[in-house]
């Protein structure tokens, strides 16, 4: 099976070997950053001696990873505590490091994620590979809100300057600048998250411009969960009278991993010939088939990151998978995210996440506005049933008693968890320029 030629316009593709050349040319650069990870990350070193494997040989190729051990944030974290600064996983010298973007980190230290200078251009051909898919192309103005600073996100900037576009980066804190470069350069495509999307078409229309005037034809989103929802993307599509196409990665991977393309059909992997991906059983982390249809946590190993390259990192995103030849004619792995374990709670057994519950309340449109915000009894992952969820209603609408059973009902028969919902007016939910937070845990008691 031959690949397709890339689409017109389309400056950056990979679908340019058969599958089974594919794997035999990652095979080849699999064996030799096992090789690496033994000569050059005593992190790695130890790990694989620990697991039975003396060396690269007794690792094997890509048909046997599903024996190694997996890498978890948790050990790069500690990892970077015990061996400051970049942690005994990195396998290049400090005078090799072109970059070190860092995370935020829950605990208020940062954890940091350093590259070569090839690292680096590898990432710019994987994120230029995901954008350029929803066929943003050279000729076009795009306006980004992703702050350049320490994060990863800021990568993403280097790919549309690479992609070829005219790029408008407006940065997040200011919404009215923003709606002023929409209105006076007239841009063809925005990149910004899906909570952002909404709130820019709120604000604006508070502030007496219709965004659908902007002209914007594709928003690009990405940096959580909620742009591959049917009901979410719907509706930003007829805000905005425009595509709503999603692109995900991951900090200690790659800034931009996934991109969608103009069949809207879920996010193509962007990162053949760098990164391998498997699927696992998030409970077991037994490997999974890529099969269409099937879900499971994502699982990436870097074949060819210099500086601090991931075997079998655990990404804790959820995702439903597609292995069939897209409408657009690519026969890369397609997903679409279901959640992230990081916001998952545990309601008596069940797992849910609090995306899965914004995507069945949004069914509910146009009554509802969008907004939720789950809000747990207790603190911690495990809760009891019912969990409480408050639900904004759209401007105008009637707190009706029937609407919340109905919402109750629907969350109950799709997740097996029952919620008790409490309806709030227009407004009343905060609204993020980056990520929204839909669990708020200011109602919760100690555990
Ligand atoms: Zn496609």
């Amino acid at each position: 099976m031959t690949a397709p030629a890339p689409a017109p316009g389309i400056a950056y593709d990979d679908a340019t070997l058969a599958p089974a050349a594919q794997r035999a040319a990652d095979d080849v650069l699999y064996r030799a950053q096992i090789a690496r990870l033994f000569e050059r990350s005593p992190f790695y070193g130890v790990k694989l001696r620990a697991a039975g494997i003396a060396d690269a040989a007794g690792a094997g190729g890509l048909d046997r990873i599903a024996a190694l051990p997996f890498t978890t944030k948790d050990e790069l974290r500690q990892s970077q505590q015990e061996t400051p600064p970049l942690g005994a996983h990195a396998a290049a010298a400090r005078a090799e490091i072109a970059r070190v973007f860092s995370t935020s980190g829950t605990t208020g230290v940062p954890s940091y994620i350093p590259l070569t200078r090839r690292d680096v251009a590898d990432w710019v051909v994987i994120g230029s590979r995901s954008y350029s898919r929803c066929g943003l192309a050279p000729g076009q103005t795009l306006i980004s809100t992703y702050n350049a600073g320490p994060f990863v996100a800021g990568l993403a900037l280097e790919s549309f300057q690479n992609v070829g576009v005219t790029h408008v980066p407006v940065g997040t804190g200011n919404t009215e600048r923003l709606v002023t470069a929409l209105r006076l350069l007239k841009p063809q495509a925005l990149a910004c998250t899906p909570s952002y999307a909404g709130y820019i078409a709120e604000w604006a229309r508070q502030h007496g411009f219709d965004v659908r005037q902007s002209g914007v034809e594709r928003i690009m989103v990405a940096g959580e969960p909620g742009g591959g929802e049917p009901d979410m993307r719907r509706k930003l599509e007829e805000t905005w009278s425009a595509k709503v196409y999603e692109a995900m990665g991951l900090g200690d991977v790659a800034a931009s991993l996934w991109g969608e393309c103009q069949a809207q059909a879920g996010m193509h992997f962007s990162g053949t010939g760098f990164v391998h991906v498997e699927l696992i059983e998030p409970e077991s982390g037994q490997a999974l088939p890529l099969a269409d249809g099937a879900t499971g946590e994502l699982v990436y190993t870097h074949i060819r990151r210099e500086a601090a390259p991931l075997l079998r990192f655990r990404s804790r995103d959820h995702v439903r998978v597609w292995t069939e030849r897209c409408a657009c004619g690519r026969t890369t792995l397609r997903v679409r995210c279901i959640g992230r374990t990081d916001d998952m709670l545990i309601v008596r057994g069940v797992n849910v996440f609090p995306s899965a519950i914004r995507e069945i309340v949004n069914r509910f449109q146009p009554q509802v506005s969008g907004y939720i915000a789950v809000r747990p009894a207790r603190r911690g992952v495990k809760q009891e049933p019912p969990l409480r969820v408050a639900v904004e209603l759209a401007p105008g609408a009637t707190p009706e008693p029937a609407l919340a059973e109905a919402i109750a009902g629907a969350i109950r028969s799709a997740l097996v968890v029952s919620a008790d919902i409490v309806l709030l007016p227009s407004g009343a939910l905060p609204r993020s320029e980056y990520k929204s937070k839909l669990v708020d845990y200011s109602e919760a008691k100690a555990a």
